[in-house]
């Protein structure tokens, strides 16, 4: 692999993330190799991990001593003998010196446009949307410079730039999109603000619903159209607002949102495109009307009773947890009881999940606080109160990566994430240290994160034996 240059991402990347390398792979229009000759067929670059030690999503133990070969988006050989790398690629070299290899992280529930500016900012009419999704873009940039290599955006404007990220212009992780959140009028989607009136009774369509951050829709009608608009988009799953929220003013935390017949219009939609609903629901009534009408999974259940939470077991429905941070000083105090019920009831909710055997997964769902993002890794820390280093691991890797799969046809990105395997697609991290051992490591991406791949592309490389000097 032959570099580019060294991107100073200032004006690109936030400030936490400008002191790092961002390392460019030479790459020509539409991904080829640079310079091939004129009728050979381009060899894809390929990368050799030397001497490294494998945590492969899924095994408690790391691997021995091993070395790891990748050729283009994919893992192509793992050995403990010496591996030859394939003749006529253009090679890079990274010794690991015993290092952890280990997946690239997965975070399922980010708003990638709405944890990148304040509600304030999202909500002023003078505020440029374009200002807007260039700070989405940069946060996602971060995100990748954080070691996490896919994110599931679970509603909001889609990034514009996720064209350029997916095609390696531009740094950022793989994003399955929702689209924007599909809610009832009165529900936790529904962001007018209080003076505003209803599109349908004499007010005008909100900002939300024309940036692409919500869609207020009622009926089976108005449902069936947002989740096609959202498919029509790219949207990878659908995401639909079935109960009162946390952090939205009007709709307290007890309603049932969305009637069985208008929830079940979402799922069909979704199902005759291959993909399925997850659900924003905290109570027992709402998850079990989404559950009836074939949602798939839930985002957050942290006020679900034990026989609920044993109810989406017994249907192999996934549950998306969150380990959320009380309300600033500064919120409602009205926000911040909301808050508190949620919090309160997180410890039930992980427990009871982890009894019955629930298909778990994780997120940080980080909104409309900008300085919150660069605690993405540290959230992952906070699992500690309920599973130990290997178990949290695997599931910020192989069992985020298993409900990512759950797009069927609509997955973005076909093919195996959140594992180190032969065959499965090249999103990487070299730690230094043993996050196994040492699970605060991964809280410190900076220092800790040699060398970020995705796709099989290095975007960060900081080993002592330069990528730059390995150009062949
Ligand atoms: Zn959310």
């Amino acid at each position: 692999m032959r570099i580019l240059g060294v991107l100073h991402p200032s004006g690109l990347l936030s400030s936490t993330a400008a002191a790092l390398t961002v390392v460019l792979p030479l790459y020509g229009v539409g991904g080829a190799q640079a310079s091939p000759p004129a009728e050979a067929t381009p060899t894809p670059a390929a990368t050799l991990f030397e001497n490294v030690r494998i945590f492969n999503g899924t095994s408690p133990q790391l691997s021995p001593a091993s070395n790891v070969l990748v050729v283009g988006s994919t893992i192509r050989t793992i050995s403990t003998a010496p591996i030859s790398p394939p003749s006529g690629s253009a090679l890079t070299r990274v010794a690991g010196n015993g290092r952890v290899l280990m997946p690239g992280l997965i975070d399922n529930h980010v708003h990638l446009l709405m944890s990148a500016s304040s509600q304030r900012d999202l909500v002023d009419p003078k505020m440029p949307l374009a200002l807007l999704q260039e700070r989405a873009t940069a946060e996602a940039g971060a995100t990748l410079m954080r070691g996490f290599t896919s994110v599931r955006d679970l509603g909001g404007p889609m990034l514009e730039a996720r064209p350029a990220i997916d095609r390696g212009r531009l740094p950022g992780p793989r994003i399955y999109p929702s689209g924007a959140m599909i809610s009832q009028t009165s529900g936790h989607g529904d962001s007018r603000l209080p003076n505003e009136k209803s599109r349908r009774f004499f007010g005008h369509v909100s900002r939300g619903e024309l940036m692409g951050a919500n869609f207020i829709a009622d009926g089976r009608d108005e449902v069936l159209t947002a989740t096609r608009e959202n498919l029509r988009a790219g949207a990878s799953q659908i995401k639909v607002m079935a109960g009162g929220g946390a952090a939205s003013e009007y709709d307290p935390l007890d309603v049932t949102q969305y009637t069985l017949d208008e929830m079940k219009a979402a799922v069909e939609a979704a199902e005759d495109w291959g993909t399925y609903v997850t659900v924003h629901a905290y109570t027992p009534r709402a998850v079990r009307r989404a559950v009836e009408a074939g949602v798939k999974c839930i985002e957050h259940g942290q006020l679900l009773d034990e026989a609920t939470i044993k109810l989406l077991a017994d249907r192999g429905i996934w549950l998306s947890l969150q380990s959320l941070d009380p309300a600033p000083p500064t919120a409602k105090p009205a926000t911040a009881a909301k808050k508190k019920l949620v919090i309160d009831g997180t410890d039930n909710a992980f427990r009871w999940a982890l009894k019955h055997n629930v298909k778990l997964a994780w997120g940080t769902d980080f909104l409309f606080d900008p300085a919150q993002n660069v605690k993405q890794n540290a959230d992952i820390l906070k699992l500690r109160r309920w599973l130990g280093p290997a178990q949290i691991l695997k599931l910020v890797t192989h069992d985020n990566a298993q409900l990512l799969a759950l797009s069927g046809p609509r997955n973005p990105y076909p093919g195996r994430l959140g594992v180190v395997e032969p065959g499965a697609l090249a999103d990487l991290l070299l730690v230094d240290g043993d996050p196994l051992g040492n699970l605060e490591l991964i809280a410190d991406p900076q220092r800790r994160f040699l060398v970020i791949m995705k796709d099989g592309r290095i975007w960060k490389n900081t080993t002592a034996f330069n990528a730059a000097a390995s150009s062949r």
